[in-house]
């Protein structure tokens, strides 16, 4: 899919204004998986009626378990809906589940709004809002970050790309759901700002886990290198709150043996897609293509699911 640039009609805006609309009550919510499920338990904690739609049984049963009443398709999730949020993990699943025959476009009661917080191509959105808007529904783009913790207590940072007046009345959802909310520009602006943001993640990870681990072999205390580096002109997210060295940041994905924060192989599909990006329109990402082998060397060794914070790991084992 070659990407496109992006025309901005609005500056980034940040958001904290109430909503003073009559809310949409009824949601559908497709994709309760990591981040869907506890996002759509957020919104029922918060007064919405929630339907949810998610092709594992199992996870339908769980989402039950937080109040979301069970659908078995697509289809019979949005039909009585106002509003539709979804967090799917693909390009193509997120097209079939917009486009498709059975899917929410067909199906979604005129004047719906439709948000989808997956994180894509931006040509994604591009491609569903025209055809969105022919059959009288909104849409928007709203890509989160925050991971699953962010998912949990409700405080995912929301970057939305789309009408304003869409983008406003989506806010009594995300403000459910989130603690930040960004109106980036048109349909598509949302997934550019996350796929920025997370090509500089996954770049300042690698970049921590590489000079940690050249501290240490050069027998500098863990502990007081972190203390510089946090304390000097590198800190950063990473050396902050994600430091990938085990023990040193206690809520760290580290220092929980890699398991339950951003998985390997969603940086590399995050990386994967901020190069197709950048390569449709010839913006020089030496640093990200960097970052995407190296991700992908973690997933080829058989490491993909565990936090991309692993790669300190990888880096560690080289051998003089
Ligand atoms: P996940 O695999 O845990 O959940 C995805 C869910 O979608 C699964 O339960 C799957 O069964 C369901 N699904 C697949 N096809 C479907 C369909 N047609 N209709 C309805 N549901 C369907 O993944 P996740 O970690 O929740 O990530 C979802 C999206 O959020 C991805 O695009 C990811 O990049 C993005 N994201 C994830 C994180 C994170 O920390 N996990 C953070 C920010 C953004």
């Amino acid at each position: 899919m070659a990407a496109r640039p992006i025309l901005t009609t609005s500056l980034s805006t940040f958001s904290r204004r109430a909503y003073s609309s009559k809310a949409d009550k009824n949601v559908a919510f497709l994709g309760l998986g990591n981040m869907g499920g506890f996002m759509a338990a957020n919104l029922v904690k918060k007064g919405f009626n929630v339907t949810g739609y998610d092709p594992s049984k199992e996870t339908l049963t769980a989402a039950e378990k937080n109040g979301i009443k069970r659908a078995n398709s697509i289809a019979a999730a949005v039909e009585s809906a106002n509003a539709v949020v979804s967090i799917l993990p693909s390009n193509k699943v997120v097209l079939d589940a917009y486009l498709g025959k059975d899917g929410v476009i067909k199906h979604a009661q005129k004047g719906a709004l439709l948000i989808d917080s997956s994180t894509v191509d931006p040509n994604v959105p591009k491609e569903i809002f025209p055809i969105a808007i022919e059959n009288g529904v909104g849409f928007i783009d709203a890509p989160v970050s925050g991971g699953v913790m962010g998912a949990q207590n409700a405080t995912l940072a929301f970057m939305s790309g789309g009408r304003k007046g869409d983008f406003d009345r989506s806010l009594p959802l995300l403000q459910a759901m989130g603690a930040k909310q960004f109106h980036c520009g048109d349909v598509g602006a949302g997934q550019v700002a996350k796929l920025a943001n997370n090509m500089l993640m996954g770049i300042t990870g690698m970049a921590t886990a590489e000079c940690m681990n050249m501290g240490i072999k050069m027998g500098l205390d863990p502990k007081v290198l972190l203390d510089v580096l946090n304390n000097s002109s590198a800190r950063s997210w990473s050396t902050e709150v994600y430091c990938p060295v085990p023990g040193l940041v206690p809520t760290a994905p580290s220092s929980r043996n890699y398991d339950g924060g951003f998985k390997n192989e969603l940086m590399v599909k995050d990386l994967e897609l901020a190069s197709g990006m950048a390569l449709g329109i010839r913006s020089p990402i030496p640093l990200g293509a960097v970052a995407t082998q190296l991700y992908r060397i973690v997933q080829s060794r058989g490491y993909g699911q565990k936090d991309f914070s692993y790669v300190y790991q990888l880096l560690k084992e080289e051998k003089k």
